[in-house]
């Protein structure tokens, strides 16, 4: 019976069975889903209860929301411009003048304006990707780049998170299994390895007998020869 993989969706981190859509995010988890999702994250983040382990996503996502209006003035927002602090859309440099507010002096202003009639403060776009905006932060890392991979089911099982089920076993069956060769249960890779290398020295065993006649009979051909 093929085991179905349990695995954690790399978007939101719910774990389940594997499948191409993720049931708690709704992500695509194929190779393509995953780099057009990746493509997408960045540093603004929209609160969201129902997906609350969402990725950041980069400015242009967070605009797109504003004009698809998903983000209203009292939507929680963050990113670069807040300092990773939540605060209301209407106040977050970047995204308040597109929801018809000045972030500085809440005067009401035009979404295509490029400063304030009354405050003059300037309105602008936030595109870089990698910056969270925080003046003092810790040196980048640059190990862990790639997210579009499945944490595999063994990884799971290692966590300290809620515990994934192992086929339950009586502490005397895996002995009797093992003198039974069934190689089907947990932990068959390992005993795998070791049948292996018994046959392989069995083998080896098999191939110095034949090689120890073959010589063994040319020497009593030589000695009769005489
Ligand atoms: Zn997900
Ligand atoms: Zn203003």
């Amino acid at each position: 019976m093929a085991k179905q993989r349990i695995l954690a969706c790399p978007l939101c981190g719910e774990t389940q069975y594997e499948q191409s859509v993720c049931k708690q995010c709704g992500g695509k988890l194929d190779p393509d889903g995953l780099l057009l999702a990746e493509s997408s994250f960045g540093p603004w983040y929209l609160r969201d209860e129902e997906n609350p382990f969402a990725p950041g996503m980069t400015y242009d996502l967070l605009v797109h929301k504003v004009r698809e209006e998903n983000v209203h003035r009292f939507s929680l927002v963050r990113g670069p411009t807040t300092r990773q602090l939540w605060i209301v859309a209407k106040r977050v440099p970047g995204i308040a003048h597109l929801l018809g507010r000045c972030h500085k002096c809440d005067e009401h202003v035009d979404p295509t304006s490029l400063s304030c009639p009354s405050c003059e403060v300037t309105f602008g776009g936030y595109r870089d990707r990698d910056s969270l905006g925080l003046e003092e932060a810790p040196p980048k890392k640059v190990t862990t780049t790639g997210v579009s991979s499945f944490l595999g089911d063994t990884a799971i099982f290692d966590t300290c998170s809620e515990p994934m089920k192992l086929p339950e076993k009586s502490p005397e069956t895996p002995r009797r299994e093992e003198g039974e060769g069934n190689i089907s249960g947990p932990g068959s890779p390992a005993f795998r390895v070791l049948q292996r290398s018994i046959e392989s020295s069995k083998r080896k065993n098999r191939i110095l007998m034949v090689a120890l006649g073959v010589v063994s009979l040319i020497l009593i051909l030589v000695l009769m020869n005489r």
